[in-house]
């Protein structure tokens, strides 16, 4: 019954050494978040002990009462947030999720049509190093030199490509996304539209950004991002015959016993969603989103689209003598944590970059608001124009370690 200080001393010391890091630093990263002791909690909990292959009282195993009961607390409290009627909470991770969508609804070469990866999609939209690009057929939209999408545009590639799929959602894109006009364009073509909601999940959830229903077959999230929740994915349908076919490609498709523990995190994480608080939570990482765009404008940065409807916002470097990597680097230096990103119109290599991706919605669970996103913002652009100054990046990493002092995340590293 030793704890883990005892058990192993040397785990203890680096997830210590790990706390230390997430409350100094200033996360800007726009797809992590901090969830709550609760949720790690129900993280760490007996409930990683248990096998429950199959979905709720349909189990291969015995002794899962408790595990029914936990799974459907999450899938109905999952229905309830996103107003739909099945959810499937057991993906292991939104590649996973996504991996068993084109596996329910696919047959290996059909074709896909994603957002490109260097315009802002992820890699699992089709990106020739995934399966997504591999197994399957896949073609690109992108956005265009304004960092939009041009749905006329999408609409034209659709009727060329004839695909059987069409993914909408990103992971660098600040502008709303209009599942609307997404799904005209595959019922245009025949196509399913399946709306990846990874990195707005949390303002959909609140109202703050259009529902991807009623307009998508399928729809898919990352737990862990803007839902606060812990590491996980999540299938959603109101389509009785799309959610049997999910089912059977999560389990036993592609993955075996579910993460029981994780599944309890998920339900925890979801009531917290469910408190009108929630509402205040998701305005305010686009208050904070907005903020941190109009400095960085103000100081002569470019802002990919001119500004953000969302939860981060793209800053190109294209007019600029220093790349997304140097960017990257010196605000590391400055304890402001981001990470570089391609933009449209890119000229450099995608290790290297003229973009970075900064992101609001962990800074804003520690409770900061437009004042310190302010002071944040222009600290990141007394970085980036003083870029070689390694010496300033001392001094600033010392300003915002005590800014980020007066924003406790954690009183301890394990709960
Ligand atoms: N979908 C989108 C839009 C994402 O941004 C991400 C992760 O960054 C994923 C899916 C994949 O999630 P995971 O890292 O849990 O596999």
């Amino acid at each position: 019954n030793a704890n883990l200080k005892e058990a192993d001393n040397e785990v203890f010391a680096i997830i210590e050494d790990e706390l230390k890091r997430q409350t100094n630093h200033l996360e800007m990263i726009a797809s992590e978040n901090f969830t709550s002791p609760a949720v790690m909690e129900a993280m760490g909990s007996v409930f990683t002990n248990k096998y429950a292959e199959g979905y709720p009282y349909k189990r291969y195993y015995g002794g899962c009462e408790q595990a029914d009961k936990v799974e459907q607390l999450a899938i109905d409290r999952a229905c309830q947030i996103f107003g739909c009627k099945f959810a499937n909470v057991q993906p292991h991770s939104g590649s996973q999720a996504n991996g068993a969508v084109y596996a329910a609804l696919l047959k290996a070469g059909d074709k896909i049509l994603g957002m490109d990866l260097s315009h802002g999609g992820h890699l699992t939209h089709g990106s020739k190093p995934s399966f997504s690009g591999q197994n399957y057929s896949a073609f690109y939209y992108g956005v265009e030199l304004d960092g939009r999408i041009n749905y006329d545009k999408v609409e034209e590639i659709a009727k060329l490509v004839q695909p059987k799929i069409i993914v909408c959602g990103a992971s660098a894109y600040a502008r709303e996304i209009d599942f609307k006009r997404f799904r005209e364009i595959a019922d245009s073509v025949g196509a399913i539209l399946f709306a990846d909601i990874a990195h707005i999940a949390g303002l959909v959830a609140a109202g703050e950004h259009q529902s991807p229903f009623p307009h998508a077959h399928i729809v898919t999230t990352t737990t862990h991002k803007t839902l606060r929740g812990p590491r996980g994915g999540m299938i959603m349908t109101n389509d009785e015959d799309i959610a049997k076919k999910i089912n059977s490609a999560i389990f036993p498709g592609l993955q075996g016993g579910p993460l029981v523990h994780v599944i309890a995190a998920k339900a925890v994480a979801f009531k917290e969603i469910l408190d009108p608080k929630w509402k205040d939570y998701a305005k305010q990482v686009k208050a904070n989103a907005r903020v941190l765009g109009e400095v960085l404008i103000k100081r002569g940065y470019d802002i990919v689209s001119g500004g953000t409807d969302n939860h981060l916002v793209l800053v190109s470097f294209l007019n600029k003598p220093f790349s997304g990597k140097d960017a990257d680097a010196a605000l590391g230096d400055a304890g402001i944590t981001v990470n570089k990103n391609t933009v449209p119109g890119e000229t450099r290599s995608p290790f290297i970059t003229s973009g970075i991706r900064v992101g609001s919605p962990a800074l804003t669970a520690r409770g900061m608001k437009e004042k310190e996103f302010e002071i944040i913002a222009n600290k990141i652009c007394d970085v980036l124009d003083n870029i070689e100054d390694k010496e300033l990046h001392k001094k600033i990493n010392k300003e915002m370690e005590e800014l980020a002092s007066n924003f406790v995340i954690y009183s301890k590293s394990t709960y």
